[in-house]
């Protein structure tokens, strides 16, 4: 299969790829997050290549993409007052709430589930593309399961290219990591998984909000768990990856003691000077935490390579946006965390 790169802006992207989406095949969707390996998300068989594709477990649920708030009712019920208050904060936007799906829904989609999970991209032609096909896309994250994310359309072809029938390349993602994601199906609102909308945010609009321990620990691979996705290993690139804690300075001599030749250093831009010698990578800027969700899978990618042994990461510490890199870098690295004050 020739796979099409179809530009964001070109007149045609949208009816090529809408009609690709209808006729059951695979697109690629640029969004706000990260780049989603999408199909007709009503169509057992179109979904079930999503899985195939990228090698993804059958209960690993994926997210129903929807161009308009009203749109959930044809895929939800019982739909409680908080999601209409959520989408009118975030919609379009980072987060995706977690709903007592319809039967129209196939399982296959809910990963077995009878829950659903829907959001709004904040991305036209994404938002053009789902209107064009007349049915919601199921998107996961792009990526081959278990790697890094995809935030380019260069990384989708380098995962896919030849497996899929199109990508729509619309530029690099602004935010960089996965949706938010809050369940409202149970007694009180859960984070199933921090991204974009901080927990903060959230916790401002609902008034509680509990949190997921997928969210703070490592899951059991065989654990029964509300966020499917979380208990995978996530992100990972094939070296290990250890975050070093603490200040600049600690961190630094941390580092500096037990670096081997064929390891690298994964660290905020400020820091570039204190590893002269360590080959150390940034993924953005301490200051501009934003800067640093936007950068950090592409860095994972770079640094998925078999002759690097192992990673030292630098970690940012905060709420927003900032608490979802934490938890992408966690996992990343397994929950390996040193803290240099107690390691050393
Ligand atoms: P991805 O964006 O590739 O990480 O895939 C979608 C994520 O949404 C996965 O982590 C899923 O576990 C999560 N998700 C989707 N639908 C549901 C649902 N009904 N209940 C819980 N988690 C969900
Ligand atoms: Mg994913």
């Amino acid at each position: 299969m020739n796979t099409l790169l179809l530009p964001a802006a070109h007149p045609d992207t949208v009816k090529t790829a809408a009609e690709i989406i209808q006729n059951g095949g695979l697109v690629a969707i640029p969004t706000e997050t990260v780049y989603g390996l999408g199909a007709n998300g009503l169509d057992e068989n179109a979904v079930a290549k999503i899985f195939e594709a990228k090698g993804r477990p059958q209960d690993n649920p994926l997210i129903l993409h929807v161009s308009e708030l009203a749109q959930i009712q044809k895929f939800c019920h019982h739909i409680p007052m908080a999601a209409y208050a959520l989408a009118q904060a975030f919609w379009p936007g980072p987060l995706t709430m977690v709903l007592p799906a319809r039967l129209n829904v196939p399982r296959r989609t809910t990963g077995g589930l009878s829950t659903v999970g829907v959001r709004c991209p904040d991305c036209d032609v994404t938002r053009e593309i789902i209107r064009a096909s007349g049915v919601p896309i199921a998107a996961p994250s792009a990526n081959i399961s278990g790697k890094p994310s995809t935030t380019t359309a260069a990384h989708v072809l380098h995962d896919h290219d030849g497996r899929i029938a199109a990508v729509v390349d619309g530029g690099p993602c602004r935010v960089g990591v996965e949706s938010t994601i809050v369940d409202l199906t149970g007694e009180r609102p859960r984070l199933l998984r921090p991204g974009g909308i901080g927990p903060e945010e959230l916790l401002a609009v609902l008034g509680d909000l509990v949190i997921d321990r997928a969210v703070t620990a490592q899951i059991d691979k065989d654990a029964v768990v509300r966020a499917p996705g979380m208990k995978y290993q996530h992100y990972a690139p094939q070296s290990e990856v250890v975050i070093v804690s603490g200040s600049r300075e600690k961190a630094a001599q941390y580092i500096h003691a037990h670096f081997q030749p064929g390891d690298r250093v994964l660290c905020f831009e400020e820091e570039l000077p204190l590893y002269e010698g360590c080959d150390p990578l940034s993924y953005g800027q301490e200051a501009h935490v934003e800067t640093l969700s936007a950068g950090l899978f592409s860095a994972l990618r770079e640094l998925d390579d078999p002759a690097i042994h192992k990673v030292y990461a630098r970690c940012p510490v905060g709420g927003g946006v900032a608490y979802a890199v934490q938890n992408r870098l966690k996992k990343a690295a397994a929950f390996r965390i040193i803290d240099p004050e107690v390691d050393a």
